[in-house]
């Protein structure tokens, strides 16, 4: 196995460079690395300081957008087989938890009729795993849920796993496979010389004829650096966690229309989320939490949770990302500039995404064709108008 840390000549080459030691970039390089190519992965701070380190781990395949689910349903699949990916070892640090659920809780008749639409159309579609749950049925799945919940819809073999060891289990095994990792080096150009992008860094050059954009809230920047202009915001979420409490539930529980999300972990700490947005700080690369804005989480969970009130929270903190304007994520290789792929924009709901879509990009750079299409995905998808609309771009 490779050194993480090594001492890197400048202008040395590669098969792959891929940008980003997220959980995107750690999966994108560990498929790679196993296909036999030797690939760098170049983070700017260290491996999962960002969304990939911070987030709330759900692993749901629930209320995906419908482009979405064959890939949800196929890395759910990786999900439930971690080790065949990570070997035993390192599956077990991930902490994934499956098959407790993940409800949807409709606090009114309007989402209730909202989910009962839902469910006709993935029927319709020939997706079976999310269901219908009546008021009596919820209440049965979760025993603290107030009068308020009228009933909701649930995907069974949802679950959660720890996003922080997850997205490093990911990055040994990357290293296991050859795969180099430089953290603290940031990419500050792209410049192609023949069939090869020299890539330029705040370290020197490296080089190679593959570069893979995995660079999650920074990604644009880097698009634009190869000469695309892909209209991603950037966005912040909010977290905020309990102290330990007696376990109470196992099922992790969604708002339909309302800023609601929570899950227990196995330490018995109750980690809720939801959307919340948390200030943006660009400059400091970091994201705030204020808190105002944690009043509208706290108060849905306690409507639909009063079991929580007293409950002591402990910490909050902010995670930064990149959304697509059509919240679904930017996946496949630029038009314009060949031998560059991005791999960004997953909107808030990536983590359980990564197994899948590393394995697909390796499986178009190194095969140039995959089970799944990306075409829903591709990053020329928008138009000249919501390019120019986002503000962040210029
Ligand atoms: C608070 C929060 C909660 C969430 N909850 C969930 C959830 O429950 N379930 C779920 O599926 N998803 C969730 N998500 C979304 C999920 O975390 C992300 O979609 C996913 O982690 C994105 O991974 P990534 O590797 O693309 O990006 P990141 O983890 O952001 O990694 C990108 C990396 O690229 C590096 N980089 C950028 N530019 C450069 C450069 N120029 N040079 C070198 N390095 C660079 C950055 O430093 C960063 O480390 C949540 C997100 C947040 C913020």
């Amino acid at each position: 196995m490779k050194s993480s840390i090594q001492n890197h000549k400048s202008g040395a080459s590669y098969d792959a460079i891929v940008v980003g030691g997220g959980i995107h970039g750690c999966s994108t390089a560990l498929h790679l690395a196993k296909r036999g190519l030797s690939v760098l992965v170049i983070e700017k701070n260290t491996v999962g300081r960002h969304a990939s380190g911070v987030n709330a781990g759900g692993v749901r395949q629930l209320l995906r957008d419908f482009a979405e689910i064959p890939l949800s349903m196929a890395a759910m699949e990786k999900w439930f087989h971690l080790e065949s990916l990570l070997g035993l070892e390192l599956a077990s640090t991930c902490h994934f938890i499956g098959d407790v659920g993940q409800i949807g809780v409709a606090g009114d008749s309007g989402e209730m009729a909202w989910c009962e639409k839902r469910v006709r159309e993935m029927r319709s579609r020939g997706y079976e795993f999310e269901e219908l749950l009546d008021r009596e049925q919820i209440r049965k799945l979760l025993p603290n849920v107030s009068d308020q919940a009228v009933g909701g819809i649930m995907s069974r073999r949802d679950g959660h796993a720890n996003p922080a060891r997850s997205t490093q289990a990911f990055r040994l095994r990357a290293e296991q496979f050859g795969a180099v990792f430089e953290e603290g080096v940031r990419v500050t150009g792209l410049q192609q010389s023949g069939n090869r992008w020299v890539v330029e860094t705040s370290s020197g050059t490296r080089s190679a004829q593959v570069v893979v954009n995995c660079g999650g809230a920074w990604a644009t920047q880097l698009a634009r650096m190869a000469g695309d202009e892909i209209p991603c915001e950037t966005v912040g979420y909010t977290l905020m966690v309990t102290a330990r409490l007696p376990k109470f539930i196992d099922t992790v529980v969604v708002g339909i229309d309302r800023t609601l999300s929570f899950k227990q972990t196995e330490s018995g700490t109750v980690v809720i989320g939801g959307g919340v947005p948390a200030i943006v700080d660009m400059v400091n690369e970091t994201s705030e939490t204020v808190a105002d804005r944690m009043v509208e989480s706290a108060s849905t969970v306690l409507d639909f949770f009063p079991y929580l009130r007293n409950a002591p929270v402990v910490r909050t903190w902010g995670g930064l990302e990149a959304l697509a304007p059509d919240t679904i994520p930017i996946l496949g290789p630029s038009e314009g500039a060949s031998g560059i792929w991005h791999a960004f924009g997953f909107s808030g709901h990536g983590f359980q995404l990564a197994p899948i879509v590393g394995s697909v990009l390796a499986d178009l750079i190194v095969d140039g064709k995959s089970a799944f299409s990306l075409a829903a995905f591709s990053p020329n998808r928008f138009s000249p108008e919501a390019v120019a609309a986002v503000g962040n771009l210029h």
